[in-house]
């Protein structure tokens, strides 16, 4: 079994930012971003943006999503939003760990609970904490990828799961960027060299 990065957080608070930033970076020290790579979830939403069908997510059709479910090919998959399932297909965990690398998922925060307890200490969870509530609805609408709808759905979800904070291994404040990727940064580091 390799080892596994795991983000989670709700909506919004910068997940997605802070992994692009690490694995477009350099080498430093033992942090080598080359030996990572992002396992591609599978969605039933559209594309938001400028997301791209097997480099974002693999973007299925409900029916597809939930044809593979019957077939049994997802580690893990939930409901994150009301008629919208996000999974991890186990082809995806193969095809990293074929290449030799280091897993990163990103991950909803029930999701990042059943990777860790399926992984264990080969896992790191990291919970990507907003410095408050009023910035974190600030950030998924100055995003503006989301329609109102979509935002008041991810807001509402947003207070249960921040809850969810110490049950992770770390957890990273994300108000300065720059200061959330280095200490992500460090703490991948010293977990790899473990
Ligand atoms: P997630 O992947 O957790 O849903 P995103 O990475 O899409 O969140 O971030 C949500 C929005 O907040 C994006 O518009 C992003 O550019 C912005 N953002 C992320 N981190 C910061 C930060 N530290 N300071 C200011 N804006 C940020
Ligand atoms: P978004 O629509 O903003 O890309 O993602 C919404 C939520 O779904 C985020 O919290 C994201 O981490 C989560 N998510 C993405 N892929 C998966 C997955 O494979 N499994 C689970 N459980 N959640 C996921």
């Amino acid at each position: 079994m390799g080892k596994a990065i795991l983000f989670s957080a709700p909506s919004g608070c910068g997940k997605t930012t802070i992994i692009k930033e690490l694995m477009s970076g350099a080498p430093a020290g033992h942090f080598n971003p080359a030996n990572l790579s992002f396992s591609i979830s599978a969605t039933s939403r559209a594309p938001r943006g400028e997301e791209q069908h097997g480099k974002d997510y693999y973007f299925l059709s409900r029916d597809e999503f939930m044809s593979r479910v019957a077939k049994d090919e997802f580690l893990e998959w939930e409901e994150v939003y009301s008629g919208t399932c996000y999974g991890t297909l186990k082809s995806e965990i193969q095809r990293i760990w074929d290449a030799g690398k280091v897993i990163v998922f990103d991950v909803d925060v029930n999701g990042g609970r059943n990777i860790k307890k399926y992984f264990g200490g080969d896992a790191l969870s990291i919970f990507v904490m907003p410095p408050s509530v009023e910035v974190l609805e600030q950030r998924l609408r100055s995003r503006g990828t989301d329609s109102e709808e979509a935002i008041v759905k991810r807001l509402a979800r947003s207070a249960e799961e921040l809850k969810q904070a110490p049950q992770f291994d770390v957890t990273i404040v994300n108000d300065d960027l720059q200061r959330a990727v280095d200490e992500t940064r460090n703490v991948i580091e010293k977990f790899l060299n473990e």
